[in-house]
């Protein structure tokens, strides 16, 4: 063997063997130690003693060893507080056992077993997790279904509810108008009217918080007076500022414009803002302006109320929220829906206020003139057979249908009418949407089949329904909403008789 040089050699002893820690034992025929050489000199192990006997721990290893002539390794043995691995070289006569310490290796195997350990551990527990995120992930999907259907059962209540409530205030508002053509001085037929708007607003605020802001509600435009309009909201509110001894102003320019949109929408805004304005005004002056400007209504509704702190404005459109220190009665929806309904007509809403100073709103909402209408006075002829299971709305159509020429026939169920076709020809037929023993549009088919040439107009209380496409190719040449607004019926009416092409719904 090549001889290691002195460089090499110190370099094994210095940089090798420094890491490690061994001793070396020899041991004579009886096993008594005949030297002891450490590697470093500072690893004592007590009974490591030259000339002494072999401790028992290590004897016992000599015997286990005795067998072999081969070198046996016995590894981890924990010897004097050490772990290490005992290699026992030669035969009984003349043995060496070399003790190497690894202890230190020993801990970094323990430490990646108990690291091993864990991570079957964390496997479990995330194989445990991950079954128990796939069952919370079904049920969510469960309460998810059921929460559609809440919702579906939900819209539907509302459709229904909407009908109901639209039909007596149709009613109401109907009757109103005959008594305000019959009774031009008297200022009783205005009052009633201007609270059946009232009315209908407020049923309108619960419907548009029952649908939850859904946008896919449809407007209705209608064509009407601008001063008409302010007029009805100065009556309105005049009674109820004067028992507050509060002046309220409402201007509007120009004078004498009809314009276009949705009426219904517009009342409940102005309604909300100026019910507010008085609610929460204590002394001084509210105003309401109004100016229509390139296909604008501009509105501002001003008091010299309590105000509104600067933290508070965004909260005021909060549901359900009220601000300030309040005595007066309120759900805090007025203002939730107002925003909501503004935005869906397009339109625009600023709030500015100062405590103890009072409040401004300004809406801006598309609204355009309405064309100029040359209407000569209303009078048609012909005859037509109108459906609904609600007396009083029959009776109301029938006078104010009779009043412009025509001959109406009535009929207050799918039955009675389907009855009726057997012995009379009707051009039109206006029928309710629901009635209490079937569905308008289905006896509309089934009267067409009859009488192939007949056309319809289809009514509803229920702001949910749509008019689906393939409805004016069958017949249907109309899709109206309750209230009626006289005007639209009259020109439908007008138009259906004329031939005319199928209106829109409404
Ligand atoms: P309600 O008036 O029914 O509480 P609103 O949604 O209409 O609900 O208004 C929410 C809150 O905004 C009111 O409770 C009130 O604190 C505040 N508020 C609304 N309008 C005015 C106003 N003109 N002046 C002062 N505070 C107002």
């Amino acid at each position: 063997m090549k001889r290691v040089s002195q460089r090499a050699a110190h370099y094994i002893r210095d940089e090798l063997l420094k890491h490690e820690h061994f001793i070396v034992i020899a041991l004579d025929a009886r096993q008594n130690i005949l030297s002891v050489n450490r590697s470093t000199p500072d690893w004592k192990l007590p009974g490591l003693i030259r000339g002494s006997v072999l401790p028992d721990t290590l004897r016992s290893l000599l015997s286990a060893a005795a067998e072999s002539d081969d070198p046996v390794v016995f590894p981890y043995v924990e010897f004097e507080g050490y772990f290490v691995d005992i290699h026992v070289l030669g035969n009984e006569a003349s043995a060496d056992l070399v003790l190497h310490d690894v202890t230190e290796l020993h801990e970094k195997e323990q430490t990646l077993q108990q690291r091993a350990h864990e991570n079957s551990l964390l496997s479990e527990q995330s194989a445990a997790l991950n079954s128990e995120l796939a069952e919370l992930n079904q049920e969510l999907l469960l309460r998810r279904q059921q929460a559609e259907k809440a919702s579906t059962a939900k819209s539907r209540f509302i459709a229904s509810m909407s009908h109901e409530f639209r039909s007596p205030i149709a009613s109401i508002m109907g009757y109103a108008d005959l008594l305000r053509a019959e009774l031009p001085d008297s200022e009783n037929p205005q009052a009633l009217q201007r609270a059946s708007w009232h009315l209908l607003t407020l049923v309108e605020n619960l419907l548009e918080q029952a649908r939850d802001g859904d946008a896919s509600v449809r407007l209705n435009p209608t064509r009407f007076s601008l001063d008409r309009l302010v007029d009805d909201i100065d009556a309105l509110f005049r009674t109820q500022a004067a028992a507050k001894d509060l002046d309220l102003e409402t201007i509007s320019s120009p004078k004498n414009i009809e314009v276009e949109c949705d009426e219904l929408r517009l009342r409940q805004i102005l309604i909300n803002l100026v019910s507010n304005a008085l609610r929460y005004t204590q002394q001084g002056q509210i105003s309401v302006h109004f100016k229509h400007h390139e296909d604008k209504l501009n509105i501002r509704v001003r008091d010299s109320g309590q105000g509104i702190a600067a933290e508070d404005i965004e909260r005021i459109f909060e549901p359900f929220t009220r601000v300030g220190e309040s005595n007066t009665s309120g759900a805090g929806l007025g203002l939730t829906i107002t925003r909501q309904l503004i935005n869906r007509m397009g339109g625009k809403l600023k709030v500015e206020s100062k405590p103890d100073v009072g409040s401004e709103f300004r809406v801006s909402i598309p609204c355009p003139r309405a064309p100029d209408e040359h209407k000569e006075s209303p009078q048609l002829s012909g005859t037509l057979l109108w459906v609904d299971d609600d007396q009083d709305i029959l009776s109301l159509y029938q006078l104010m249908l009779e009043s412009w020429g025509l001959h109406v026939l009535t009929a207050s169920s799918v039955t009675q009418a389907k009855d009726m076709i057997n012995h009379h020809n009707f051009p039109l037929v206006v029928t309710d949407m629901h009635l209490t023993d079937g569905d308008g549009l289905e006896l509309f088919s089934y009267l067409r089949t009859a009488q192939p040439g007949i056309t319809g107009i289809v009514i509803s209380g229920s702001g949910l329904v749509d008019l689906p496409p393939e409805t004016a190719a069958s017949g249907i040449r109309a899709f109206l909403q309750k209230p009626l607004d006289a005007d639209v019926l009259f020109t439908e009416i007008a138009a259906a008789f004329n031939g005319g092409s199928p209106g829109h719904s409404v």
